[in-house]
């Protein structure tokens, strides 16, 4: 899954949540729970993909990296096992040219100036050049605080309402959720933020990053030489609005607050209120350069099709996604410099090519072809999914997209999560297929984390397309839930999301097992999906149609 950071338009955008600070270790492999015997075989080849793809050869499959074409050639191979069509343009491959950026931090720094006197900032340490939103340059301008930067005008809400921020920076409180604001208003509201500071002449953003979060700061920073990337032929102003995007660390936020008219303990505890925050000129400014280099790289998405068995419906398409790419490597933690994505997202391809396996010998096979589609740069911003629903190499059209990321099998089967249940009918289809596996269906219990947008479904879904994406299912409060937000401190983007930990992998056959049963449901139904009228997500001329 990517990170909220990438996913959203403003330099730094992430949720606060309410999760404990106390870090528990987490049980050893020996603790995973063994699949029955007569699972065990199913089991045991899902967990053959999770650790192949895993593995430490594989160097955290980046995008563009010979690795990621090593495990992309790894899901090709699979697919032509389960008897597949290679549907890619050069057999299972779809090419995916990149355009990559890093941070040049020998050449890039950062201070505050107070009273005429230099405070340097240590980059990694303090802060951390953005790139999402950085378009390169010097800037030595004044700060102004702008509270949430958040725009929502049926909400009443406009951050940047009677504020001039012509040369100026942009200091913004990051991850807070207006009280009563539900996830796709926030992101509405984060997006036209996003706009607002780019027509607002700021040169520069500082985004505080929130104390709490799916990604504490340490592992942020790891991560920040990580390349940056787009897709070549989109314009680089897809996401940069300013010249010079900072993340500043927690531990540094106060300072920038040290004589102005709130202190940052009493703007942290409104924010988490919930309460609107005031905005206002810092007593200090900022003294900033973000050098940047640029090069080009080809990646893939891997395709393959099982061609559908109805001569009426077999030119319609389902498709079913899951991201191959991770993040690659980064600066070693505890010597481990490794990123291996097991769970995040191993486990999703993993699933992909078993309900390939188990479609595949359905007889008779399902009406409407399916796509299964490995895709590549979804922790770059969605880029493999965006350029596989932009230009389909398939011969028809797209009716829904099922996806699959960080499902997490690190709980029992006893719920499915279903992001997308309230927006289109197939949540008809997910309800009869989980009912005949006797899983219950639920919705996002964590509906304020967005995830609806945030994995490769969004690709689709903005295309028009209706979709789901599914997740091993928890309640709030429950030792389950306590396990994922453990999971999440602990692993999420981290260099500990590896073999080693413990996977339900009985949950994740039975997983399969629905999936591939979803698959079913969808492909044979005799309507193409729709989204319910009641949708946002719903285009505008659907109606009209
Ligand atoms: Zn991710």
């Amino acid at each position: 899954m990517r990170s909220l950071l990438v996913a959203a338009a403003l330099a730094a955008a992430l949720p606060l949540f309410a999760c404990s600070r106390t870090v528990q270790r987490g049980t050893t492999a020996a603790d995973a729970v063994q699949p029955r015997a007569e699972e065990a075989g199913a089991a045991d080849a899902w967990w053959s993909h999770v650790t192949a793809l895993a593995d430490d050869s594989m160097l955290g499959r980046e995008a563009g990296s010979p690795q990621h074409r090593k495990a992309a050639d790894y899901v090709a191979a699979a697919f032509r096992r389960a008897g597949l069509e290679p549907s890619g343009g050069e057999g299972y491959l779809q090419p995916v040219p990149l355009r990559r950026r890093r941070v040049v931090e020998s050449r890039s720094s950062v201070m505050l100036v107070r009273d005429g006197r230099p405070e340097p900032l240590v980059l990694g340490t303090d802060a951390a050049i953005n790139l999402r939103s950085t378009r390169a340059g010097t800037v030595d301008a004044p700060l102004v605080f702008v509270g949430s930067a958040l725009v929502a005008p049926a909400a009443g809400i406009d951050d940047f309402e009677g504020l001039d921020l012509r040369g100026k920076v942009a200091v913004v409180m990051s991850g807070t959720s207006p009280r009563g604001m539900d996830g796709p208003a926030l992101a509405a509201a984060r997006g036209a933020g996003g706009a607002a500071l780019q027509g607002s002449g700021a040169v520069g953003v500082i985004g505080l990053y929130p104390e709490r979060s799916d990604l504490p700061w340490e592992r942020y920073a790891a991560s920040r030489l990580h390349p940056q990337m787009r897709l070549v032929h989109q314009e680089p102003g897809h996401g940069p609005p300013t010249l010079v995007a900072i993340t500043l660390s927690p531990a540094q936020a106060a300072r920038l607050f040290t004589g102005a008219p709130e202190s940052y303990a009493r703007l942290a505890a409104l924010a988490d209120s919930g309460a609107a925050l005031p905005r206002f000129e810092l007593p200090v400014r900022v003294r900033a350069t973000a050098a940047l280099e640029e090069d080009d790289a080809l990646s893939h998405n891997v395709v393959g099709v099982l061609p559908g068995s109805d001569p009426a419906l077999r030119n319609e398409f389902l498709v079913l996604t899951a991201h191959l790419d991770h993040l690659g490597t980064g600066e070693p933690v505890a010597g481990d410099s490794i990123f291996n994505g097991a769970m995040d997202n191993a486990s999703g391809i993993a699933t992909l090519i078993e309900t390939a396996a188990i479609v595949a010998r359905t007889t008779p096979r399902p009406r409407r072809s399916v796509a299964f589609v490995a895709v590549t740069g979804e922790e770059h911003g969605l880029l493999g999914s965006d350029a596989f629903a932009e230009r389909p190499p398939i011969p028809g059209p797209i009716v829904a997209d099922l996806n699959t990321d960080m499902y997490l099998p690190i709980n029992p089967l006893r719920k499915l999560l279903v992001n997308g249940l309230e927006e289109s009918d197939l949540a008809d289809d997910v309800r009869r297929a989980a009912a005949r596996v006797g899983v219950e269906v639920i919705t996002d219990p964590e509906p304020e984390r967005n995830a609806f947008v945030r994995s490769d479904q969004f690709s689709f879904i903005r295309r028009g397309i209706p979709a789901l994406s599914l997740k091993v299912g928890f309640s709030l409060g429950t030792p389950e839930h306590e396990r994922v937000l453990q999971w999440r401190r602990e692993r999420y983007h981290g260099v500990e999301d590896e073999v080693t930990q413990p996977v339900d992998r009985q949950a994740a056959t039975e997983f399969n097992r629905l999936y591939a049963e979803l698959v079913e449901e969808v492909a044979n139904r005799p309507t193409r999906p729709s989204w319910y009228p009641t949708s946002q997500f719903r285009p505008q001329a659907e109606g009209t149609r």
